[in-house]
């Protein structure tokens, strides 16, 4: 069994959608994982933006802009007249089922799930139409938050298997990305960007012998390629490369969309739609390259520093200090310390009101604001000297306001103010990767 992703560009048209049926035609077991046809999810967002600013008359007006959307997508796509109109009532049901009179409490999660509901009803009908055998079936039967807002694997595995078992004689299902239960019931999602995690999530609970995610490039990049010229694809990373370059920014991988598949030893094959026979970039276990492959950012964060002389010599400092943070759940990314301060960086947030009186009762707390997390990845042994100083050197006309080096040794990351991004990325591409491709 293979578990087959196909993001938002890779079902944007009808022709895309086409060139996904030729693609999946050719495996024999395997899942399809669709996200919502591109723009459908920034278009639902902000369908319920209208809704929350109470004006419903022009919410309704966006509403059936989607629906049409949708209707005129299928009727280029699908040539049989009964299976389109079939779909059109479905199309039509699923907008329905969020217009504003419905809408009595904004449900917003419930709103954006119908953007993948939408894109694999089209799917499927259109299978049906070119008489290519599937079933849909619906994530929400199987995928599961647990009470911390995690992957439920074992209600995941149980559910997806039973699934499975009743429509044995089917070799291609069909389900939605993004979409998933809170341990309430009630519908939730796995964050921007979540079809990626539903893949890697499925393929450990049914045992997959490979995930497929394709997009609209060539595989991971060396660097951001929406900031930068000349990136080319990395063909090979270790899971924990990929996590890295995944959850300090590189939007192609959702940011924590490798963990799942580590254990079991399931490659990641990233695939481009457009180019199906291109190489990609592979995902697994180790890499024969020990260099630096990757670069990636992440924006939107602030540091946070604590000075205190009752730091000096004492033991138990740092521990009464991250408690708060635990206390009000928000993750560090990064730390570093001296004998004085201690400066972590965390995720932009204006609600500050509970978290910084508790922090001034330890030393004064000083915060910068509009910070970027540079992160460079690769495979950074110790004994392989030279790549920190490869590294300053290319950075030497930038402040720099923090360093996490020895952490793991795939990543050393460099906090940066949000405004030196592109030229430390631009710098960087220049300095570590040019002559090498
Ligand atoms: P999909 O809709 O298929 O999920 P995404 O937009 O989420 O696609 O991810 C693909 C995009 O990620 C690319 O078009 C590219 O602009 C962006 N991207 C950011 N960093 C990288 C990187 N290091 N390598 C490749 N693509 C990247
Ligand atoms: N449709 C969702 C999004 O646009 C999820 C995904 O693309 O995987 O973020
Ligand atoms: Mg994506």
């Amino acid at each position: 069994m293979k578990v087959i992703k196909f993001g938002g560009s890779s079902v944007g048209t009808p022709e895309m959608m086409i060139q996904v049926a030729k693609i999946i035609a050719k495996n024999d077991k395997q899942i399809v994982v669709l996200s919502a046809v591109q723009g459908t999810t920034d278009s639902l967002n902000k369908y319920t933006q209208l809704l929350e600013s109470h004006k419903n008359r022009e919410a309704l007006h966006w509403l059936l802009t989607i629906e049409n959307k949708h209707i005129e997508f299928s009727q280029q796509l699908i040539n049989d007249t009964q299976i389109r109109l079939d779909l059109e009532k479905k199309i039509h049901s699923i907008t329905q089922s969020v217009k504003p009179a419905n809408e009595i409490i904004i449900n917003k999660k419930r709103i954006l799930a119908i953007g993948e509901k939408l894109s694999t009803e089209i799917f499927y009908h259109y299978l049906l139409s070119i008489q290519q055998h599937s079933s849909l079936i619906s994530a929400l039967s199987f995928m599961r938050k647990d009470e911390n807002d995690e992957p439920d694997h074992a209600f995941i595995l149980e559910n997806i298997s039973k699934v499975l078992l009743q429509l044995n004689n089917c070799n291609t299902f069909i389900t939605q990305g993004f979409i998933c239960k809170n341990k309430n019931g009630e519908i939730d999602n796995f964050e921007r960007g979540g079809g990626d995690y539903t893949a890697t999530l499925l393929a450990a609970a049914v045992n997959a012998e490979e995930v497929q995610i394709w997009t609209d490039i060539d595989g991971v990049h060396n660097n951001d390629p929406r900031f930068v010229d000349n990136t080319f694809p990395v063909r090979e990373l270790s899971y924990n490369e990929a996590a890295e370059l995944a959850y300090f920014g590189a939007k192609i991988l959702h940011p924590t969309c490798v963990f799942p598949v580590i254990e079991k030893k399931i490659p990641i094959r990233l695939k481009n739609t457009k180019q199906p026979d291109a190489k990609g970039t592979i995902i697994h276990r180790q890499t024969s390259n020990k260099n630096i492959k990757a670069i990636a950012a992440k924006d939107n964060i602030m540091a946070i520093k604590i000075r205190s002389s009752r730091m000096l010599n004492a033991y138990g400092f740092l521990r009464q200090i991250f408690e708060i943070f635990e206390k009000y759940k928000i993750p560090i990314d990064m730390i570093t310390t001296s004998e004085v301060a201690v400066s972590v960086t965390i995720e932009q947030t204006e609600n500050l009101s509970d978290l910084l009186p508790e922090l001034q009762t330890y030393g004064e707390v000083e915060f910068d604001k509009n910070q970027t997390i540079i992160c460079i990845v690769g495979d950074f042994l110790a004994s392989n000297h030279g790549y920190a100083s490869r590294i300053f050197t290319n950075l030497r006309h930038l402040p720099i306001r923090m360093v996490s080096y020895g952490g793991s040794k795939n990543n050393i990351s460099i906090l940066i103010h949000t405004d030196d991004k592109i030229n430390a990325l631009e710098s960087l591409n220049k300095g570590l990767f040019q002559g090498i491709h």
